[in-house]
């Protein structure tokens, strides 16, 4: 079900209980930022979830409440596994669910990497 992006941020989501390490995940990538890992049930060849560390539901209170460094790390971050998975050269697609519409249904920011294959031209 997807969630309200306006929501207070709940600490017992999926995310942030993979980032305690309650929950296992198959890890790519971690620093002082961000945590990548695959995603549990991959829509391309190559389906990562990159995560800020800090608590925000979505882009929306990410975007606007989140420090410059907080949002410098974590775009970094993503950048740092698309080229650590040699993505760079054949392309890849960014994709971030923001509440119902946009069909997000964990309640922590996350950016869906996609790659590993053509993806097709997607515009909606
Ligand atoms: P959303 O629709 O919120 O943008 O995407 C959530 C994503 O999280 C989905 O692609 C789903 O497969 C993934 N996901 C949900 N639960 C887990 C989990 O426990 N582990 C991992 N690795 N991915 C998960």
């Amino acid at each position: 079900m997807a969630i309200d992006p306006t929501q207070p941020y709940d600490d017992d989501n999926i995310f942030a209980r993979i980032l305690r390490g309650e929950v296992p995940a198959s890890k790519v990538y971690e620093d002082d930022w961000a945590l990548a890992f695959h995603d549990v049930a991959p829509q391309a060849k190559l389906h990562i979830l990159v995560i800020p560390k800090g608590r925000y539901v979505s882009w929306d209170d990410f975007s606007a409440t989140a420090s410059a460094e907080e949002i410098t790390g974590f775009i970094r971050a993503v950048g740092h596994v698309a080229r650590e998975h040699d993505l760079v050269e054949d392309g890849y697609r960014l994709l971030a669910n923001v509440g119902a519409h946009g069909g997000q249904e964990v309640p922590h920011l996350h950016v869906h990497l996609f790659g590993g294959q053509p993806l097709g031209r997607m515009i909606a």
